[in-house]
């Protein structure tokens, strides 16, 4: 057996996590290492894919109501704009290798993180 992931010990309750959405399949928490003003993680409750481009060929449904659940979420915090990151692989910047997007909103004008 595999270790469960980060995601799926804060989903859990085993470690800390500060929620902003939750349906059946998708759970949204704030990154403990925010890159703007609303950075918020987006991640499929079950842990089976590792980065998008497995999402994407196994359930393009789940990948959908990930997508969904960020425009709630950066027009319930901001004003409905937003960028929607996944790194993938470990070059690419992706340390946590259960699938998750990255919802950034609120940012001031000049100040687009690369990460
Ligand atoms: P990745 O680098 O895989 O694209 O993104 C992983 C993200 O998870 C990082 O932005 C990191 O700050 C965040 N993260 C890592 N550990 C925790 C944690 O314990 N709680 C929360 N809320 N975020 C975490």
């Amino acid at each position: 057996m595999t270790e469960p992931s980060i995601f799926t010990r804060i989903l859990n309750g085993e470690i800390p996590g500060d929620f902003v959405a939750r349906t059946e399949r998708v759970f949204a928490i704030r990154d403990i290492n925010p890159q703007a003003p609303v950075h918020v993680l987006i991640i499929p409750v079950t842990e089976q894919y590792r980065d998008v481009t497995e999402l994407a060929a196994g359930d393009p449904g789940l990948m959908a109501e990930m997508v969904a659940m960020a425009k709630e979420i950066a027009a319930e915090h901001s004003n409905g704009e937003y960028r929607l990151i996944f790194n993938n692989g470990p070059s690419a910047g992706q340390s946590v290798f259960h699938v998750h997007a990255h919802v950034l909103a609120d940012i001031e004008e000049g100040k687009l993180v690369g990460f």
